[in-house]
């Protein structure tokens, strides 16, 4: 932790103050400092992409935020002018850039943000729902661009996002529920939040035959990027059913296409971040209408200076989301 000068805005940013600042798995990359942190970061920089907080200073031509609103940001930084950012694909523009990973982020006490970016956040959102709404707009996209009502989903893997994921399709009226995980920790969150079955995945397949007279789970999200859960979702997925996968393998996974997703005529779609900025309103209608309430999902809150801390909590499995209190 070091003292860094005041970020400079441009026109068309602004600056925030942070207020509260999720802690993500590609934080721990950074502090870990992996294979493929050193490829792709460019020390120094600030760390961190989820948060939310108040705006301090405007740039000259801002028209539609203003000092002091509350807000929180989408963190992927578009062109808004290559064929998919005009064409509405904003989230797989291939001139991404991200706070906190390509550019400086939140584990600060302020960051630059263009204006564009900025999400204002409703009175009754608390800062700390605010600063997870990254990773819940992750669950968000994976889950709401399925076909969700009266579906049986199956959600393998109970991280953070898987856990969002099961308080989502429940809100958004899956007939059942099945999350698999190894940690029992999380097992007891994925219930907590609406899961009808919580298993461990060698029970997978049995809960997903009971619920659906052994045709197999109407929508699969893939959400642990285990190669065994991977090909777990292609088994229990009916022939037909759609898999969301989000979760991102650490190596190449050999899959067998004819089997496992020819022949069952599966339609599989690769989750990337969040929709802009469609995936933001979803989430701020779920959470204006009472029907999702992400709070139980945070289990953890430090100060900035207690990373360490921070990053143990994370690294030991027993966490749902952890969370910076920094002012
Ligand atoms: P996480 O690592 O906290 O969660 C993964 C969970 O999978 C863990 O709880 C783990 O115990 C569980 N797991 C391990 N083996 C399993 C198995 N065989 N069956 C079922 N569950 C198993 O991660 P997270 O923060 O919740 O993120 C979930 C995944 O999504 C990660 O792979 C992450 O890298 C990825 N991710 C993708 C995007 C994207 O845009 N595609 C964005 C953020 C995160
Ligand atoms: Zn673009």
């Amino acid at each position: 932790m070091r003292d860094v000068p005041t970020p400079r805005i441009r026109d068309d940013e602004v600056l925030i103050r942070v207020r509260r600042a999720g802690v993500c798995g590609t934080d721990v990359h950074i502090y870990d400092w992996d294979e493929w942190a050193q490829n792709r970061c460019r020390p120094p920089f600030t760390v961190g992409h989820e948060f939310a907080g108040d705006v301090v200073r405007v740039g000259s031509l801002v028209t539609d935020v203003r000092e002091g609103d509350r807000v929180t940001a989408e963190g992927h930084i578009v062109d808004g002018r290559c064929l998919l950012c005009r064409t509405g694909n904003a989230h797989v523009c291939p001139h991404t850039r991200i706070i906190g990973v390509d550019r400086d982020g939140c584990f600060a006490d302020y960051i630059a943000m263009p204006a564009t970016n900025v999400w204002h956040l409703d009175d009754s959102t608390p800062y700390e729902i605010g600063g997870i709404m990254d990773p819940m707009g992750n669950a968000f996209h994976t889950a709401l661009t399925a076909d969700i009502p009266g579906a049986v989903v199956l959600i393998t893997g109970c991280g953070p996002i898987g856990i969002f994921a099961v308080g989502i399709c429940k809100a958004a009226g899956a007939s059942r529920i099945i999350a698999s995980d190894v940690n029992e920790t999380r097992l007891a969150l994925a219930k907590q939040m609406g899961a009808d079955d919580v298993v461990h995945p060698n029970e997978a397949a049995a809960a997903v035959k009971a619920a659906t007279d052994g045709l197999g789970a109407d929508v699969v999200l893939e959400m642990s990027g285990v190669p065994s859960a991977i090909h777990q979702a292609f088994a229990l997925v009916r022939v037909g059913g759609r898999i969301q996968m989000l979760g991102i393998p650490a190596k190449p996974v050999d899959v067998n296409f004819a089997s496992e997703v020819i022949f069952k005529g599966l339609t599989v779609y690769g989750v990337v971040g969040r929709r802009m900025y469609d995936t933001w309103i979803q989430m701020t209608r779920f959470l204006r209408s009472g029907e999702f309430d992400p709070t139980p999902v945070i289990t953890h809150r430090f100060p900035l200076e207690r990373y360490d801390d921070a990053i143990a909590a994370i690294k030991s499995g027993a966490a749902g989301k952890v969370v910076f209190e920094i002012a």
